[in-house]
C-alpha cells in the first residue's frame, strides 16, 4: 500500500522554516489528501466569502521532506493520479477576479460531482479534469504564501497539472519541503472568475531528482507537450519569460538551432494562459513532443 498523508496536515506558505510532516524516498508512491482551497469551510449556497477564515485558504498538503535532494536538483514529480472526490465550489466576489468590477453579488454554488463529470446548477455537465492549481517546493529563502506562483511551483493554476503529466521543480533547499492542494475538478485556461471547481481530492504521486541541466523549471510535460510555466506581475512580463525560457530550452537543452527553434515555437507552439487572477499573472508556453524527437531530443526517464 502506498505511503498515505492525511488533508489535516497542511501548509500555508512555501518557506524553508516549514517543518516537514513526514519524509519520503525519492520514486516512492504516495497518496496525498488534498482539501479545497477553502479548507471545506463553504459547503452550501448560503456559506459566502463574508463568513470565511481566510488565514486557512489555499492549504497545501505537507511539506513533504524528499530524502536526497539539495538546492539546484531538479525534482520530477509524476502526477501518477489527480481524482477528485467532490462537492466542488464555485464563487463570485464583487471586485475580484477578471471581471471583479463587473460583479455586484457575492455567491457560493455547489457542484455536485458524477463519477467523471460536475454538473453546474442542475443544467451544465463538464466533463472532469482534476487539476492541481498549487504545487511547489519552498524556495531558497524567505516565505511566499500559497496564493502565489514563481519559481519554486506554487499557485500556478495550470490545467496540464493534472494525470499522466509531470511537473519539474527546481530544490530550494534540502529535502525540497515539497506540498500540493488547491484541487480543481475542472477549470478553464485563465480561472477568469477567481476560481474552479474547487474540489477535495485525492494525488498519488512518486518524485525523484532527474539530471536534466539548464532545464528551466518550472516546467511540465506530458503525452504531447513540453510546457515552460512563466509568473510575473503583468501578463506581459510573463509571457515574455516563458518565450524566452522556451527557446533557451530548444537550444541550450534539446539542441536545437536557434532560429528553427524561434520559427517552430511560432509554427506548432502555443502560448496560454494559466491564470490572470492571481497576486501574480501565470501563463505557460508548449511545444509538441513529437517536434522534438525530429530533431533528436527525448526527455529522459
Ligand atoms: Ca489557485
Ligand atoms: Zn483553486
Amino acid at each position: 500500500m502506498a505511503t498515505e498523508l492525511s488533508r489535516d496536515k497542511a501548509f500555508f506558505a512555501f518557506s524553508p522554516d516549514v517543518v516537514p510532516v513526514m519524509r519520503l524516498k525519492q520514486g516512492e508512491e504516495i497518496s496525498i489528501e488534498t482539501h479545497d482551497c477553502f479548507s471545506g469551510q463553504l459547503k452550501t449556497s448560503t456559506d459566502t466569502l463574508e463568513t470565511l477564515d481566510w488565514s486557512i485558504t489555499n492549504p497545501a498538503s505537507g511539506p513533504i521532506y524528499i530524502e536526497g535532494t539539495m538546492p539546484g536538483d531538479v525534482l520530477r514529480v509524476d502526477l501518477l493520479e489527480v481524482r477528485a472526490t467532490g462537492p466542488s465550489v464555485m464563487v463570485t466576489v464583487p471586485g475580484v477576479g477578471g471581471m471583479g468590477e463587473m460583479i455586484t453579488e457575492m455567491e457560493t454554488t455547489v457542484l455536485t460531482h458524477t463519477e467523471d463529470t460536475v454538473i453546474f446548477k442542475d443544467l451544465i455537465e463538464v466533463k472532469q479534469k482534476p487539476m492541481l492549481g498549487v504545487i511547489g517546493v519552498a524556495p531558497a529563502e524567505g516565505e511566499i504564501p500559497n496564493s502565489t506562483p514563481g519559481g519554486h511551483g506554487g499557485n500556478m493554476d495550470c490545467t496540464l497539472v493534472t494525470t499522466g503529466a509531470s511537473l519539474y521543480l527546481t530544490v530550494g533547499v534540502e529535502g525540497a519541503l515539497f506540498g500540493c492542494g488547491d484541487m480543481h475538478a475542472a477549470m478553464g485556461d485563465g480561472e477568469v472568475v477567481i476560481c474552479g471547481a474547487e474540489t477535495p481530492g485525492v494525488v498519488r504521486l512518486t518524485a525523484q531528482v532527474v539530471p536534466i541541466p539548464g532545464l528551466p523549471t518550472p516546467f511540465i510535460e506530458n503525452d504531447e507537450v513540453v510546457a515552460v510555466i512563466a509568473s510575473a506581475a503583468t501578463v506581459d512580463d510573463a509571457y515574455k519569460d516563458a518565450l524566452a525560457r522556451m527557446l533557451g530550452f530548444l537550444t541550450d537543452v534539446a539542441g536545437m538551432p536557434l532560429n528553427d527553434g524561434a520559427m517552430l515555437m511560432s509554427l506548432v507552439g502555443n502560448l496560454k494562459f494559466c491564470q490572470v487572477v492571481d497576486p501574480l499573472m501565470t501563463v505557460r508556453f508548449e511545444f509538441p513532443k513529437s517536434v522534438l524527437a525530429k530533431y533528436g531530443y527525448v526527455m529522459p526517464r
